[in-house]
């Protein structure tokens, strides 16, 4: 049997930079797994003494804390300051970015269209850089658009793990809606790389193993 490996996969850079943050800071627990990886997880909580919390008030319980790499909401994020605590940010810039965006775009006036899961972490925490909630919508599909008050302009953002042609279906629906729209991409190369990895070896292959972590967008 031959056995071939994607031309991209693994860690990336955003997964490392986590990973090497997290090991360089034993004693402080993640507010939310670091990574969609459970093995990881348990390696940093065996060899690096770095716990896990899954909520604010568990978080306010210790003195160093680290963001994950998809990000927390941005009161989340201001109250653990607020309250003391050393906040490490484990935050990928790629989802920083969009964050950054949000926020500008929506003091500008924009309304935010946000494509990606609303139930992710990295989307809760995009949305809340929004300083207007009720012009902040998230959309996985161009279909539920034409049910939203867009107003006439609008500013567009992805999930970084989302696929671009989804993405540039979504945008081609908004141009004729809205007098103006900015269009961000958000996307990561990271992604990029492996679903085009992913394509090119699916084409050749009989059978395809991914390796990943069931609830990981990447995955
Ligand atoms: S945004 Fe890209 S580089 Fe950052 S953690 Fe996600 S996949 Fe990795």
């Amino acid at each position: 049997m031959k056995i071939e490996l994607a031309k991209s996969y693994g860690f990336c850079y955003g997964v490392k930079r986590a990973i090497d943050i997290a090991e360089k800071n034993p004693k402080s627990v993640t507010f939310g797994p670091l990574i969609h990886n459970k093995d990881e997880i348990n390696r940093l909580a065996n060899n690096h003494n770095v716990g896990l919390v899954e909520s604010l008030d568990e978080a306010l319980e210790h003195d160093t804390v680290i963001i994950r790499t998809h990000g927390i909401t941005k009161d989340r994020l201001q109250r653990l300051k607020a309250d003391g605590k050393k906040v490490i940010n484990a935050t990928c810039p790629y989802v920083t970015t969009p964050q950054q965006i949000v926020e500008k775009m929506s003091q500008e006036g924009y309304t935010i269209v946000i494509f990606g899961d609303e139930k992710h972490p990295e989307i809760q925490g995009v949305a809340s850089y929004s300083v207007a909630a009720e012009r902040t919508f998230t959309v996985l599909d161009e279909s539920e658009l034409s049910a939203l008050p867009l107003g006439a302009k609008v500013a567009l953002v992805a999930q970084t793990t989302r696929k671009p042609d989804a993405y540039q279906a979504i945008a081609a629906e908004l141009v004729v809606r809205v007098q103006e729209l900015r269009v961000f991409n958000t996307i990561c190369n990271a992604t990029f790389e492996n679903q085009e990895a992913t394509e090119e070896l699916a084409k050749k292959s009989d059978i395809m193993i991914i390796i990943g972590g069931k609830n990981s967008s990447n995955t």
